[in-house]
């Protein structure tokens, strides 16, 4: 009877909590990079994923952005390329996203990239980061894969919050009357970016199969594996479903 006892006791003593295990995956330190042509939908997947399950985000667009309505030295660097839909140089890409990340890391925060990296040379830069200074974090690829057509459709007609903070992105279906539409987070006034129209939107999805093909591969060499996402005729909310199911396994 005391042996059963004892027995019964060891096992509720070590048998693994279901409560442990659920805090162990969403307090799991990882690193996600979100890949998918401009307008693929990595912006929204990424913001609900800073305000529903508290990840942060670096969204390097965001930042280059950032820096250009400030007018900072960089910032006035950036515009030479980001008004024609080319990328800006690596080098300047790179410094900026280490010290960003870095910050996080030492506050152990739940990080997703997005728009990081876009090229060979930036997956390199990150991986030999993540190899030093993240060694405690799993790393994970998801793709948001959209069609051409899709993506063209999308950005020609999405509104941009005009507060550089903010910058939340919309589409007209989201609101009832268009013509007085505010930012729904911050208030501000929306408006087209200027890298939204089409001419420059096939240019970036141009410059992004070709840089994007070389930057699978490397990943590919080093053994990680990309997750992917069909995102053609979905709504929002069901891309972040399976978003959030690639993320629990
Ligand atoms: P996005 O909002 O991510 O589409 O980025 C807007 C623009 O910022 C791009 O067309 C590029 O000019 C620039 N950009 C954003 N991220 C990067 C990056 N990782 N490397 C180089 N240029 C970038």
């Amino acid at each position: 009877m005391l042996i059963a006892a004892g027995l019964l006791f060891l096992y509720w003593f070590l048998k693994p909590s279901k409560v442990a295990i659920a805090e162990k995956s969403t307090n799991e330190k990882m690193l996600l990079i979100l890949l998918g042509a401009p307008g693929a939908g990595k912006g929204t997947v990424a913001e609900r994923a800073e305000h529903e399950l508290d990840f942060v985000v670096l969204s390097t667009g965001n930042l280059i952005r950032d820096n250009i309505a400030k007018d900072t030295d960089l910032g006035k660097n950036f515009k030479k390329y980001t008004s024609k839909g080319e990328l800006v140089p690596d080098e300047l890409i790179c410094s900026l996203v280490k010290e960003w990340l870095l910050t996080q890391v030492k506050a152990g925060k739940k990080i997703i990239l997005d728009g990081f990296p876009r090229t060979a040379v930036q997956a390199k830069y990150l991986h030999d980061l993540t190899k030093n200074e993240l060694k405690d974090y799993t790393v994970r690829f998801i793709e948001l894969q959209v069609s051409d057509d899709e993506v063209v459709r999308r950005i020609s007609n999405r509104l941009t919050c005009s507060n550089k903070a903010c910058q939340a992105v919309y589409r007209p279906e989201d609101f009832e009357n268009l013509a007085q539409a505010v930012c729904k987070r911050c208030g501000a006034r929306l408006i087209k970016r200027e890298d939204d129209c089409e001419e420059v939107v096939r240019e970036r999805l141009r410059v992004h199969k070709e840089t994007n093909a070389p930057l699978i591969e490397f990943y590919r060499s080093v053994g990680y594996s990309l997750e992917g996402i069909s995102g053609d005729g979905k709504q929002p909310e069901e891309v972040f479903a399976a978003f959030k199911s690639i993320i629990a396994r």
